[in-house]
Formats: structure tokens, C-alpha cells, sequence
């Protein structure tokens, strides 16, 4: 998942990006209104965390500016002052949560994660396919009761196909999805970690959970049909 940060502190912004990083999102991160602005009209996003008070453009003229351009991407405000005004004053401009400073990392990451299942529809934080669980809370994985041991971008790439199970997943999608904005697109590195996930996920099981659609991209499902 790939979460856009707009964020002038820049230590916090740090702090957070490496946390966010470190559980295997990928993120696009803005130090003032415009960049941020800039990035959230032309980066895809899963969750977009948003400073109110910001350089150059606020947070709030940010989050009508998107939703006026039909951007839909949850938004989570971040506000420095704990007034009802200002959450109200979010609320109403849609954004679908916030977050007051100084917060603990781990509420942020538990907010998140309650941002994506509300987006992807999913009110399990297990997600099940077949007899695959992804624990989205603690990141286990199990396959047959057996734990099953991921990187962080091998975990980001199936939690990616898991939230959107049953659905063609294009190599683009997953680009978009699970790097950032250095990423480059050209290498065969997705190839390399949908190969990686297969050989744990699926080797040695007669039932095969990631599937390739050709010319399309993949598919995680538990179900023939
Ligand atoms: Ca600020």
C-alpha cells in the first residue's frame, strides 16, 4: 500500500516515513501545501496523511481541492491543536479521519490500516483466502495452520493482491501500489518478488492461490470457478 505524506516538520515527517516504511508501505512524502497538493493529484495513493497547517497551501484547501477533482483516496488530517473546529472544519471538507499531535505511532498505523479495510470493503483484519491467512495487524502469515515468513515487500505485494482478492491485479496496479515515486518500472524487480512470493506462498501445495491472467497481470483467489 502507498500512503502520500504531507508534513512540514520535516523530523516528524522522517520519523514517520521511515516507521510507514518499515511496515512495508511505500511513501510519496510533501513538505509544503503545493508539493502535496502536486502529489496527491498525480500519484496514486491508498491513504493520504495530511498536515493541516502547511506552507504555501493548507491542508484543508488540499483535501477540497481533491475531493472537488473527485479524488477519493481516504485522508487522514493531522491537527495540532486539539479544537473541535478544526476537526469539524476537516470532517466536513471529507476527510474520513484525524489525528491529533503529538500522537503515538502505533494509533496511526491502527488508523491506517482502518482507512484501507474501510476503503477495500474488508471488516476482517484477517483476510482469508482459501486456507491462506494474512493477519493485517500483526502481519503473520499462515498457509495450512504453518507460518509463513515474508519480506516486507514480499508481504506489501500480497497484502496489496489480498485486499483486493478475487481481482485482477495489472503489473501497473502493483507498480503503483507498492513503490514510491523512484521506482523504476522498467526492471524486472516485480517479476523477481512475484516469484519469491509463489515459491512460499503456493510451492508444495497442490492448490495454487496466485494466479497469472495473461496480459492482464495476476490474481490471488482460493476458488476455482
Ligand atoms: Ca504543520
Amino acid at each position: 500500500m502507498r500512503i502520500t505524506l504531507i508534513e512540514d516538520e520535516k523530523q516528524l515527517a522522517n520519523i514517520v516515513k521511515k516507521g510507514l516504511e518499515e511496515e512495508g508501505y511505500s511513501v510519496d512524502a510533501a513538505h509544503d501545501g503545493e508539493e502535496g497538493l502536486y502529489m496527491v493529484e498525480n500519484y496514486p495513493s491508498d491513504v493520504v496523511i495530511l498536515d493541516i497547517m502547511l506552507p504555501l497551501l493548507d491542508g484543508i484547501s488540499i483535501l477540497s481541492s481533491m475531493r472537488k477533482k473527485g479524488i477519493k483516496t481516504p485522508v487522514l488530517l493531522l491537527t495540532a491543536r486539539d479544537t473541535i473546529t478544526d476537526k469539524i472544519k476537516g470532517l466536513d471538507s471529507g476527510a474520513d479521519d484525524y489525528l491529533t499531535k503529538p500522537f503515538k505511532f502505533g494509533e496511526l498505523l491502527a488508523r491506517i490500516r482502518a482507512l484501507i479495510r474501510r476503503k477495500a470493503d474488508i471488516k476482517d483484519t484477517v483476510i482469508r483466502i482459501g486456507d491462506l491467512e494474512i493477519n493485517t495487524t500483526n502481519r503473520e502469515i499462515k498457509r495450512g495452520g504453518k507460518t509463513i515468513q515474508l519480506s516486507t515487500k514480499e508481504y506489501a505485494m500480497l497484502q496489496y493482491m489480498a485486499y483486493n482478492k478475487d481481482k485482477i491485479v495489472s503489473r501497473t496496479d502493483l507498480i503503483e501500489h507498492i513503490y514510491d515515486e523512484n521506482f523504476d518500472a522498467n526492471s524486472n524487480v516485480l517479476d523477481v518478488y512475484i516469484n519469491f512470493l509463489r515459491n512460499k506462498i503456493d510451492k508444495g501445495f497442490k492448490k495454487k492461490l496466485i494466479h497469472t491472467v495473461r496480459g492482464a497481470g495476476y490474481i490471488l483467489k482460493g476458488s476455482e470457478e
